[in-house]
């Protein structure tokens, strides 16, 4: 603690995931050998870089930067940028930490990375944000490449900012190297279904968590926090599979609709005009509440998506969850419950989809867009979301197994947490004291 003072998510992240591995050294003590699970918890490297820019008043502003290199164990580090005015390293190394297992849960080759600003996007000119990600990419174009590094979007980050930033790869390297940033628009090496795989794959997670239980999102109720590209495609796959999104949310407030949200309207209003959750209910009218400050899980569901940031869903949410009769919680985003939600949901035999396993369709997608990047091909959306929705089911299906196996049937936690780690342990004994 004394190492990463300060950092209050890693520690959570950590805690959480040395929790499990309890039984893991009981029944392979080499692990405990060669101090692997000192190695795994201290990052590669970490990058923290000045980002000058200009803003459209012709001030000079400074932002941090960072790259958390967690793990190349198992490939390449991967991970997103986010640009959020709460990031600060302890943040980025939660997500680096959280990345380099849910990496390995894929199955794909890939180790763990992440990276992000303190920058905050919120009112800033078209403008302001090419500046901004030209300066960023000043300094990351050094510890980045198709074999070495390769970022992709998270909060804050979709493609906009990822052409930009792709845009000063290019310029600096002067090379096309497509393969080196993910989530790219589909006429510069994109792939297919990369923008709806997050949310989409969380809800696959989700469905196949319910049929253990004879359940699906069939005529039920479900809240999904956040508004942005997770949240929204979380919302698109449930509407498909007959679910009835009751509410979602921004950093300032939530919208309830009776008839279900329009998702259409949240489209336009999030991606096209990237305005507030908030003009929903202006627009919708009747049927639609906007409650500014409110807590979005007071409203009563059936299964519960957070989807927006970490912490999101505390102690007291979820007890008001268990009341109002939540059968099922499915994290889109990174560590969105507390220790304590998670504890209590467990407790009431509440389905938990933990976010390392649940929300893995988007880098597990993005090895996807690497592959044809590599292959110089482009799939259509359909195979795309076929293969993702495989993925899905495979860690699934691996998490439970694993769970089974470690005599704690249905606790998804520790079934992600163990099959996670022992991917990237078996990797980091066969590579030597690396
Ligand atoms: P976006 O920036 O597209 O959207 C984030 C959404 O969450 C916005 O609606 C934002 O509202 C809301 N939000 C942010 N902070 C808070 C807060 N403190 N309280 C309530 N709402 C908040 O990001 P993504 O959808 O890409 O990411 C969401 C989560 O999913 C993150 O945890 C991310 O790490 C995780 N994730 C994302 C992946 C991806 O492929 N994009 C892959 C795997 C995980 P506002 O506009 O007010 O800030």
């Amino acid at each position: 603690i004394r190492r990463n003072a300060g950092e209050q998510e890693f520690h959570q992240a950590v805690r959480e995931v040395l929790e499990s591995l309890g039984r893991v050294i009981g029944k392979r003590p080499a692990y405990a050998d060669n101090a692997l699970i000192e190695r795994i918890c201290e990052p590669e490297r970490q990058i923290i870089f000045r980002v000058p820019w200009t803003d459209d008043q012709g001030n000079v502003q400074i932002n941090r930067g960072f790259r958390v290199q967690f793990n190349s164990a198992l490939g390449p580090y991967k991970g997103g940028i986010r640009f959020h005015p709460s990031v600060n390293v302890g943040i980025i190394k939660f997500l680096g930490f959280e990345q380099t297992f849910k990496n390995a849960l894929t199955g794909m080759p890939l180790g763990g990375g992440k990276g992000g600003s303190d920058f905050n996007p919120r009112g800033r000119s078209d403008g302001e944000i090419m500046r901004f990600c030209q300066s960023f990419m000043s300094e990351l174009y050094r510890h980045i490449g198709e074999y070495t590094d390769v970022p992709a979007g998270d909060i804050g980050v979709g493609s906009r900012e990822i052409g930009y930033l792709f845009g000063q790869y290019k310029r600096l390297t002067n090379r096309y190297e497509a393969g080196v940033l993910t989530g790219k628009a589909l006429f510069y090496g994109g792939s297919r279904a990369r923008r709806e795989a997050t949310g989409y794959g969380s809800t696959y997670f989700v469905q196949r968590m319910l049929e253990t239980r004879g359940r699906s999102f069939d005529g039920s109720r479900v809240v999904v926090s956040g508004s942005g590209n997770v949240a929204i495609y979380t919302m698109e796959k449930v509407a498909q599979f007959g679910g009835k999104i009751m509410a979602c949310s921004d950093s300032n407030g939530y919208v309830i609709d009776e008839n279900g949200i329009d998702l259409d309207l949240v489209k336009e209003i999030k991606e096209a005009q990237r305005e507030r959750i908030s003009e929903y209910a202006r627009r919708k009218g009747t049927g639609s509440h906007y409650i500014d400050g409110g807590c979005i899980w007071d409203v009563p569901c059936d299964i519960a998506m957070p989807s927006a940031t970490q912490n999101e869903l505390t102690g007291r949410d979820a007890k008001k969850l268990i009341e109002n009769g939540v059968i099922a919680v499915g994290e889109g985003a990174n560590m969105p419950s507390t220790p304590d939600a998670v504890r209590l949901f467990q407790e009431a035999g509440v389905l938990f989809a933990p976010g390392k396993a649940a929300n893995a369709g988007g880098v597990a997608t993005s090895a996807l867009e690497m592959q044809q990047n590599a292959s110089r091909d482009s799939w259509t959306f359909d195979q795309t979301e076929k293969r993702l929705a495989q993925i899905m089911e495979n860690i699934h299906d691996t998490c439970a197994a694993t769970a089974d196996e470690y005599g704690a049937p249905g606790d998804y936690v520790l079934g992600a947490n163990i099959a996670g780690f022992v991917r990237v342990a078996e990797a980091m004994d066969a590579l030597g004291v690396i």
